[in-house]
């Protein structure tokens, strides 16, 4: 088993239901077990700003997975809740389910690259991240704590509704 941390993220269609119903598709993925789950975060969108804010969130998972096997599960996962590919980048979707880290192991395949190339600088991934796992520490040595000393808590808002 290796431990997985996922960045899911919604801005159409009910976005809370979005990640609750993602929640739950991970936690039945095969060889693969849901180990904890961050509150909703809601968070100013990046990109296009006409476009509603997000809810956002940070699972856990142990799994027996290869990485591009847990991608095209997740990406499998955002088909189904109705995401449309779209040339904008960034654009309005009903679910983004993005692999921040995998164990210690750091990729780049053509389809993979992780840790997230851009995870460092989103409030809306390292402060949901933070809740789950405080004392982390990424594969090149930094720790969690200081990716969030320097990524200011702004645009974000933890929501009262429970994942
Ligand atoms: P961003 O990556 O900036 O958050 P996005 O999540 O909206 O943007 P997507 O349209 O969801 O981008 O994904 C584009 C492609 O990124 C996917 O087809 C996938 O192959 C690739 N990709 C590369 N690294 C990762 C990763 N760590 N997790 C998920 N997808 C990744
Ligand atoms: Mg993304
Ligand atoms: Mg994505």
């Amino acid at each position: 088993m290796e431990r997985v941390y996922i960045g899911l993220g919604s801005n159409l269609a009910s976005p809370a239901q979005q990640l609750r119903s993602a929640l739950a598709a991970m936690a039945g993925l095969p060889h693969t077990q849901l180990v904890a789950q961050s509150s909703l975060y809601a968070s100013d969108p990046l990109g296009p700003p006409d476009q509603p804010r997000y809810v956002n969130a940070v699972a856990a998972l142990d799994t027996e997975l290869t990485p591009l096997a847990l991608l095209d599960a997740l990406q499998r996962i955002e088909l189904e809740q109705g995401r449309v590919r779209k040339d904008e980048r960034w654009g309005p979707r009903t679910l983004d389910l993005d692999i921040l880290l995998f164990a210690d192991r750091q990729i780049d395949e053509p389809r993979l690259q992780v840790p997230h190339y851009h995870m460092h600088a989103r409030a809306f991934v390292l402060y949901p991240l933070a809740e789950i796992a405080a004392e982390l520490v990424l594969p090149d040595g930094r720790p969690l704590s200081q990716l969030l000393a320097q990524c200011p808590y702004v645009g974000l808002e933890r929501l009262a509704t429970q994942a």
